[in-house]
C-alpha cells in the first residue's frame, strides 16, 4: 500500500484563522519554523490587535536574549496579515483555525473554506471541546479535516493533540503529527472524543477538588497544597480553575457530561454558583481566591490554629513500619517530649495514618479518641519536602486539631488537615484521576505512554498519571478506590476492571 503522507517540507504556506489568544501564538510558532503565514482576522482592528500580541511576544523573546533583532524581523516578514478569508487561504497547504469556540461560527467558516481552499489543503481546527466530526461533516473533503489542539501559550507548551474523526484519512493525521514535530512539539494522536486526553482527565479532577471544598472536607488552601506539594503538580486545582476561568471550565465539564454522563463530569454546584455570581476567577478579579488584593486573605480560623500553643509533650504511638521514627526525632529536636503512650496530661496523641484504613479505629484503640490525630506523609520522591496530612476523625477535639497544626508549624512541615475519609486529600484526588486514566486505556482511546506524555507536557505533571499509579502500586490504588466507593456510594470511584485486573496480576501500566 502506498502512502500519500504530506511531508512537513511540503507544507510551506499556512493560513492561521483567528488571531486571538491562541491564533497569534500559533502564527508566531509557524512563522518561527520558516514557513510563510497568512494571518486572518475578521476586521482590520482585530488584525491589528492580534499582530500587536504577536509582536509583543517576539519582543519579549528578544529582551530575554532568546531571539535576535534580525530573527524577529525575518519572522515578522514571513507573516502576511489579511482580513479577506478567501484570498488568504487560496494558496495554503495547511489552514489552522482558531476562531471562538462556537459551532455555528466554525461551520459557517468551514463552508467558506470549502469553496476557497485548494482541494488538497489540510484543514485543522484548534477546538478544545467541539465535535470535530460535526465540523468536518459539513465539508466536501472531510478526509482532510482534523483537530490540531495546541495548549496555551502555543509557542511554549510542548504538547499538541492530533485528533482524527471517523472521516479523517490516516495520511492527514500522520501529516499533522509530522508537522507538529517539525514545529518542535510532541504530538499525541487520538480520535474525536470529548475532552481528547488532557481535558477529559483534567476537568473531572478539578471538579472533584471543588466537591471536596463544597462538602467542607478541606480548605481551599489545603486542597491546593495537597496537589502542589503531595503530588508535585505546578499548582493546586482551585488555583488552576481560577486561571483557566470558571465559566470556561463549566462549559468544558458540560460538554464532557453530555458525552459521557456519570458523576465525575456533573459540574459541582459550587462551580455553577460562582459562575452565576460572575466570579470567573483571575480574569474577573475573584473566583475561589480573591485577586483584588495583593496578598491573599487568611481566615481568622487559620490564624487561630497556627497561633495555638505548641504542646509540651506528645504521645507518638509506634507503628510497625517505623513511619513515625523521623517525626519523633524532629519533635524531640524541637524540645518537645515524646512519650510512647499518653499520660493523663497528654493533649495530643499521634498515630500513623494509612489512607486505606480509618484513623478512627486506631484512635479508639488508643483509648482517648478526642486527643488523637493521624499523620500521613506523602510526596513525590524527588527529594523535595513532602506533605504531612493531619487526619482528623470526627471525634477529634477542636483543641487537639489546633495543637497538631501548631506542632506541624513549629516543625516546619508542609501540613494540611483532612477528614478521616479514604484516601485523605492527596490520594483521593489523585487515585480517582488514575482510575479515569485507566478507563481511557481500557476503552482503547489512548495508550498509557500517550496519556502520560499528554499530562506531563499539557499540564506540567512531573510524572504521568499511569507512572504515578505504578509507583503507588495498582493494588494499593484499588483498595483506596474501593474504600472511597463504599464511603461515598459514588460509582465513579469503583476501580475500572482493567485496573482491578492489573492489581490482581501485579502488572504495571508503564514497564
Ligand atoms: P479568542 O477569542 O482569543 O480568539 C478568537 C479570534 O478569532 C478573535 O480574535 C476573533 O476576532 C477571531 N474570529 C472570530 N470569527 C472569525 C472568523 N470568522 N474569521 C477570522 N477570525 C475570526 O479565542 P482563543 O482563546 O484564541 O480560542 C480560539 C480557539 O482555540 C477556540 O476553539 C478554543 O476552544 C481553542 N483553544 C483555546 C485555548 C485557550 O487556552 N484559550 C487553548 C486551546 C484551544
Amino acid at each position: 500500500m502506498t502512502s500519500n503522507v504530506i511531508r512537513p517540507a511540503d507544507i510551506r504556506d499556512v493560513a492561521v484563522i483567528g488571531l486571538g489568544l491562541m491564533g497569534s501564538g500559533i502564527a508566531e510558532l509557524v512563522a518561527r519554523s520558516g514557513r510563510r503565514v497568512v494571518a486572518i482576522e475578521i476586521s482590520q482592528s482585530f488584525l491589528d490587535q492580534g499582530m500587536a500580541r504577536l509582536r509583543a511576544s517576539l519582543d519579549k523573546a528578544v529582551t530575554r536574549g532568546k531571539l535576535t533583532d534580525t530573527a524577529r524581523e525575518e519572522i515578522l516578514a514571513r507573516i502576511r496579515p489579511v482580513h479577506d478569508i478567501a484570498a488568504g487561504v487560496a494558496d495554503a497547504d495547511l489552514v489552522i483555525e482558531a476562531i471562538p469556540e462556537r459551532m455555528e461560527l466554525k461551520r459557517t467558516l468551514y463552508a467558506e473554506l470549502d469553496q476557497a481552499c485548494r482541494a488538497d489543503a489540510i484543514l485543522a481546527t484548534n477546538t478544545s471541546s467541539l465535535s470535530i466530526t460535526e465540523i468536518a461533516g459539513g465539508t466536501r473533503h472531510p478526509a482532510r479535516v482534523a483537530g490540531l489542539h495546541f495548549f496555551n501559550p502555543a509557542p511554549v507548551m510542548k504538547l499538541v493533540e492530533v485528533i482524527s474523526t471517523v472521516l479523517t484519512s490516516p495520511d492527514t493525521a500522520e501529516a499533522l503529527a509530522l508537522v507538529a514535530r517539525d514545529l518542535g512539539k510532541t504530538p499525541v494522536q487520538v480520535s474525536d472524543r470529548a475532552g481528547f486526553i488532557v481535558n477529559a482527565l483534567l476537568f473531572p479532577y478539578l471538579n472533584h477538588a471543588v466537591r471536596l471544598l463544597e462538602t467542607a472536607q478541606a480548605t481551599r488552601e489545603d486542597i491546593d497544597k495537597a496537589a502542589a506539594v503531595g503530588l508535585g503538580l505546578p499548582m493546586g486545582p482551585l488555583t488552576l480553575l481560577d486561571l483557566i476561568g470558571l465559566d470556561t471550565s463549566l462549559a468544558i465539564l458540560e460538554v464532557l457530561q453530555a458525552e459521557f454522563g456519570g458523576t465525575r463530569y456533573a459540574p459541582a454546584p459550587l462551580l455553577r454558583k460562582l459562575c452565576d455570581a460572575r466570579l470567573f476567577g483571575r480574569k474577573s478579579g475573584r473566583g475561589f481566591y480573591d485577586y483584588r488584593h495583593s496578598t491573599p486573605a487568611t481566615t481568622a480560623e487559620d490564624h487561630d490554629l497556627v497561633s495555638a500553643p505548641v504542646p509540651g509533650e506528645v504521645a507518638l504511638i509506634k507503628d510497625q513500619d517505623g513511619l513515625l521514627d523521623e517525626l519523633a526525632s524532629q519533635i524531640t529536636a524541637a524540645g518537645i517530649s515524646v512519650l510512647p503512650q499518653p499520660s493523663p496530661e497528654t493533649g495530643l496523641i499521634i498515630v500513623a495514618a494509612d489512607p486505606k484504613h480509618r484513623v478512627l479505629d486506631a484512635a479508639l484503640a488508643v483509648g482517648h479518641p478526642a486527643d488523637v490525630v493521624g499523620i500521613y506523609f506523602t510526596g513525590t520522591g524527588d527529594g523535595k519536602p513532602g506533605l504531612a496530612e493531619l487526619v482528623l476523625p470526627d471525634v477529634t477535639a477542636a483543641a487537639t486539631r489546633a495543637k497538631a497544626v501548631a506542632l506541624a508549624a513549629r516543625l516546619g512541615l508542609h501540613a494540611v488537615t483532612s477528614p478521616d475519609r479514604p484516601g485523605f486529600l492527596t490520594e483521593a484526588l489523585a487515585f480517582a484521576q488514575f482510575n479515569d486514566a485507566v478507563r481511557m486505556v481500557q476503552e482503547g482511546f489512548a495508550s498509557p505512554a500517550d496519556i502520560d506524555t499528554a499530562m506531563m507536557l499539557g499540564c506540567g505533571y512531573p510524572r504521568g498519571p499511569l507512572q504515578m499509579l505504578d509507583d503507588a502500586g495498582p493494588a494499593n490504588v484499588v483498595t483506596v478506590l474501593e474504600a472511597m466507593h463504599t464511603t461515598t456510594g459514588d460509582p465513579a470511584f469503583t476501580p475500572v476492571p482493567l485496573l482491578a485486573e492489573y492489581a490482581t496480576a501485579g502488572t504495571r501500566f508503564r514497564s
